[in-house]
């Protein structure tokens, strides 16, 4: 029985209210009527139900698809303007007990090397990671108790928060680690972290347990909870996910839509963020094998309809994807991108091409940061190393309540210019400071509040003199 409010992953992921949703969504896809209606309700720009956002994800009427795109970008535009936040994921270790069968970090995988590094080599993967320009990071490791223990990551996050190299920092550490205990979901949130990751992967149980045959991941029920027992810990900023590809894109699509309803409906908190990868090339796994991939027009209508249907929640983009792909996506409702990323453990500090066989996945886009910023100005957007909500106790339900109300663009745009502004002094290429400087008096005037435009460019002459973080 479908309950968003339950605890129980069969219930909040009703497998027969997916399917019921599909069905409704092929009946009322091109029923005008019925299409007309979920638009007007959209344009509230408030957010849909997965029933309806099912139905616009169907429509294939040439014209209302073009008003979905609009919304999209719309809404973008409204809730996030357009700056967009950059982060890089750090592989921490790829030793792993679970057997994916998508991906290479499996433990039947013989011919991947498998590394795990120490804390020296992560206080130097952070120093590169700094010197690239980062300061929020995304910690990954394979799950296995015995190599990577809760108190390895917790110790790794430690020595990254430690690193002060030349005017770098990392500010925020997000975590994607596997389904833990209240216990250690409690530790990880006393250690300061930002959000906290975890991919469902597919949220059709029968599959899920066909593409994770062994090993603790197997157990679907207390992987789909995993967020019910972060959020108990304290951790209220958490970030949902599907590998599409495995299933059918429709089914993920709704019940990837019933899992925030669920976050809202049983904390008050939806997810933080949401993520959208698709499955690559990689290592040991034949992505052919997997008979559900989806086209790139496909994959835009899925981030057009999140957008609309969560309007509150992040998008984020990997490097997964190529520059063509993620400038088409960023446009209908991206918010955050990583940039410059190295999939493999140990890869920033020593990218030597042999490394790349531990990859988790094939990057497409392998354009440097400085690269990646550059371009994202010269397409009209804000690059932004905020880490601020979470360093400014705007979190959980704090956090949604300013993102509903549509106000959190009055944190997001001067912390966007700062933080632009330390990269432009700190890291950026003649070319790339030139593209910048010339951006950040446009940047700076779209400032509504005077008071805080004024402390902004005060803020900018500190540090042009040499001061860092500023944040509001
Ligand atoms: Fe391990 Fe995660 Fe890869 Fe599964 S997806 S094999 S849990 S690293
Ligand atoms: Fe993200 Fe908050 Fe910074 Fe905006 S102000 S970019 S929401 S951390």
């Amino acid at each position: 029985m479908y309950n968003p409010k339950s605890k129980n992953a069969e219930e909040f992921i009703c497998h027969e209210e997916v399917l019921a949703s599909l069905e409704y969504a092929e009946k009322n896809k091109n029923n005008l009527d019925v299409v007309n209606k979920i638009l007007e309700k959209a344009r509230l720009k408030k957010g849909l139900t997965h029933r309806e956002a099912a139905v616009l994800l169907d429509c294939d009427i040439p014209e209302k698809v073009e008003e979905i795109y609009e919304l999209a970008r719309e809404i973008k535009q409204e809730y996030y303007g357009n700056r967009i936040v950059l982060f890089a994921p750090l592989y921490l270790s790829n030793y792993c007990v679970n057997g994916c069968v998508y991906c290479p970090y499996h433990h039947i995988n013989k011919h991947i090397p498998r590394v795990k590094l120490t804390q020296e080599q992560i206080r130097r993967e952070t120093e590169a990671l700094q010197d690239m320009g980062h300061k929020r990071i995304a910690i990954e490791a394979g799950e296995d108790p015995v190599n990577n223990p809760i108190e390895y990551i917790l110790d790794s996050i430690k020595t990254i928060y430690s690193v002060k190299h030349k005017n770098g920092s990392i500010r925020r550490v997000n975590v994607n680690i596997a389904a833990t205990t209240v216990e250690n979901y409690k530790k990880l949130h006393d250690a300061g972290i930002g959000t906290y990751i975890l991919f469902q992967e597919t949220y059709n149980k029968e599959t899920y347990e066909k593409l994770h045959p062994t090993g603790p991941k197997h157990n679907y029920k207390y992987h789909t909870e995993a967020m019910d027992r972060a959020m108990e810990a304290g951790i209220d900023d958490v970030s949902l996910g599907v590998l599409f590809g495995l299933e059918l894109y429709r089914y993920e699509f709704s019940a990837l839509l019933m899992h925030a309803e669920h976050l809202e409906a049983a904390y008050g908190v939806g997810p933080h963020a949401i993520s959208v990868p698709r499955i690559k090339k990689a290592d040991d796994i034949d992505p052919s094998a997997f008979d559900n991939g989806i086209d790139d027009d496909t994959f835009a209508k899925i981030t057009a309809c999140i957008r609309i249907a969560v309007p509150y929640s992040g998008m984020i983009i990997s490097t997964r994807e190529s520059a063509e792909c993620r400038e088409r996506l960023l446009k209908l409702g991206v918010s955050q991108i990583s940039g410059g990323s190295k999939t493999s453990v140990g890869g920033y500090f020593n990218p030597a091409p042999e490394d790349e066989n531990s990859a988790q996945f094939d990057v497409s886009d392998r354009r440097p940061l400085d690269d990646v910023i550059k371009w994202l100005m010269e397409l009209g957007y804000l690059p932004s190393f905020c880490t601020s909500c979470y360093r400014q106790g705007r979190t959980g339900d704090r956090f949604m309540e300013i993102c509903k109300s549509q106000q959190i663009h009055n944190f997001c745009q001067p912390n966007a210019v700062m933080t632009l502004k330390e990269y432009l002094e700190d890291y950026a290429s003649d070319a790339t400071k030139a593209v910048g400087e010339k951006l950040l008096p446009s940047e700076i005037a779209k400032i509504k509040d005077s008071s805080i435009r004024t402390k902004v460019e005060e803020n900018l002459v500190k540090i042009c003199n040499g001061e860092r973080d500023f944040k509001f």
